[in-house]
């Protein structure tokens, strides 16, 4: 099967938008910005959720579901909050339509105004902190932990398959604190949470860091966050945890009885990842001939693909297949049989490349004969002759699985350390920026007019203050104003 991908060294954007589309993960939509997430792509999405739910719960936190529509009021409480949102958000006015007088065309119903229009929510803090406003008297009620898995929309003006669309899927989660102290726990625990999931689950390293002003989310004290590097160099927001301060308590005036009590406002903290991370997933690990999952969020962990000629052969291999099969399952490996005889197995093989799936068993006559099998491993795309009278093919597989996952971490963790690069000049800036890309550690005067004037002059922002950066005295790289620790600059998606 000719793939027919554009190589990334050639043009990495051509190629990451026709491996979305020809591994059936995502296609766009008739509306500009909103994308429909195929079967294949929102089963990477499911495991990805199944795995953060578990690790939400596990720390504490219950599911709930608000409104998609907030009113435009609740909106423009929190001063930060609406300025930073105002441009991207989407707004219902009417709800109704009818036919035109002369039947020709349905159109909106002027009669239909609604009062107050609506926003479709662009986040749910207003709408959340006005309910918690009910649910919240006392510090018996705190802390809440509440996550809700939902859909956004932001009326982005470039957007791009998964990075960053008009619609997404997202979790988001709000919570409400008694101390500062305890938000501030909460929200450095949650940066935490995001960042194992990436390694552990995506494979994927980061960096834990803190945003700088410019760069916080539009309502937050602080703004907490994972960066990831792609295979370009260029960083990629993974997730986002933020500490709210009283910001929204004092908006939607939420106060509660202290065990001393007295009356004060309570804290707050927010939280998401989204659909935004099967773009950091696609992008930090996949190559020329298709995506490379992780095994651990891959859909389809194991294909064997029979190579027969005809009925009776076909049938033995299937006996075999069977057998296998059993005893992956056994070990909760997900395993497919791709026993179509409309395609030939050189499609099969080039289709399951495509499409990532970490091991391939390949069985044909002379296996059954040998008791062997064919095992290939996408990540590297190497094979093997197994025998299985020489190995309990479950435990194989299951430890196999376990390799790729590990191997596929520390390329991408190689990667990634070869990639950020301390620099000490402009000159070193600027040439590092061009010719070798990644994360460059550089001093900064800690204004923001600095940081605008390096974005505007080169396109590269601060995408954090690494949580382990060290104090180290130095001079900011374009002003030489004195800086007391480096940061990571990069060109971000
Ligand atoms: P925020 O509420 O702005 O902190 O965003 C929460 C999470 O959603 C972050 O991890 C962002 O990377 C991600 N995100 C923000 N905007 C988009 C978008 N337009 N498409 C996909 N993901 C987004």
């Amino acid at each position: 099967m000719s793939k027919g991908l554009p190589k990334r060294s050639e043009d990495y954007s051509l190629w990451y938008n026709e491996l979305v589309k020809k591994a059936d993960l995502a296609e766009n939509s008739a509306v500009r910005g909103c994308m429909v997430i195929k079967p294949y792509g929102y089963s990477i999405w499911e495991k990805m959720q199944a795995e953060l739910d578990r690790m939400f719960k596990e720390t504490g936190h219950t599911n709930a579901y608000f409104p998609l529509f907030i009113p435009k009021s609740y909106l423009s409480k929190e001063a930060s909050h609406v300025e930073g949102f105002a441009k991207e958000c989407a707004v219902v006015t009417h709800y109704r339509l009818k036919n035109s007088e002369d039947g020709s065309e349905v159109i909106v119903d002027p009669d239909a105004k609604l009062e107050e229009e609506l926003i479709v929510r662009p986040t749910s803090e207003t709408v959340i902190w006005s309910t918690y406003k009910n649910w919240i008297q006392s510090y018996r009620d705190l802390p809440l932990l509440v996550n809700q898995w939902a859909n956004v929309v932001r009326w982005e003006m470039r957007t791009r398959l998964f990075l960053r669309t008009a619609e997404f899927l997202w979790q988001e989660g709000h919570t409400a604190h008694a101390t500062k102290q305890e938000a501030i726990e909460e929200t450095v625990q949650m940066m935490h949470v995001y960042a194992t999931f990436a390694e552990q689950f995506m494979a994927l390293p980061v960096v834990k860091g803190v945003k700088t002003e410019n760069e916080r989310f539009a309502g937050a004290e602080d703004t907490y966050c994972i960066e990831a590097m792609m295979q370009d160099g260029k960083a990629l927001q993974a997730g986002t945890s933020h500490f709210l301060g009283q910001n929204f308590a004092k908006a939607f005036d939420v106060k509660f009885a202290t065990k001393e009590g007295k009356l004060d406002f309570v804290w707050g903290t927010s939280w998401g990842v989204s659909t935004r991370l099967m773009g950091a997933l696609i992008m930090a690990h996949s190559d020329d001939n298709g995506l490379v999952l992780p095994p651990k969020l891959a859909p389809i962990q194991v294909v064997i693909v029979p190579i027969y000629k005809g009925e009776e052969q076909l049938d033995a291999i299937s006996e075999k297949a069977k057998e296998l099969m059993a005893a992956l399952r056994a070990k909760g490996i997900s395993v497919k049989f791709d026993n179509r005889d409309t395609h030939k197995p050189g499609f099969k093989f080039a289709e399951y490349e495509l499409k990532g799936v970490p091991v391939r068993i390949a069985i044909g006559p002379k296996d059954l004969e040998n008791n062997s099998v064919e095992i290939a491993r996408r990540d590297l795309l190497s094979k093997q002759t197994v025998s299985l009278a020489d190995v309990e093919i479950g435990t194989f597989v299951e430890e196999l699985l376990a390799e790729i996952q590990d191997s596929i971490y520390q390329k991408a963790k190689t990667f990634q350390t070869e990639h950020i690069t301390e620099v000490n000049s402009w000159e070193e800036f600027q040439e590092v920026l061009e010719k070798k890309g990644g994360f460059l550690s550089a001093h900064w005067d800690g204004t923001g007019e600095t940081e605008e004037k390096i974005k505007t002059l080169t396109k590269a922002t601060i995408r954090c203050i690494p949580l382990d950066a060290k104090e180290e005295a130095g001079t900011c790289i374009l002003t030489g104003q004195p800086s007391a620790r480096r940061v990571l600059f990069a060109k971000a998606y």
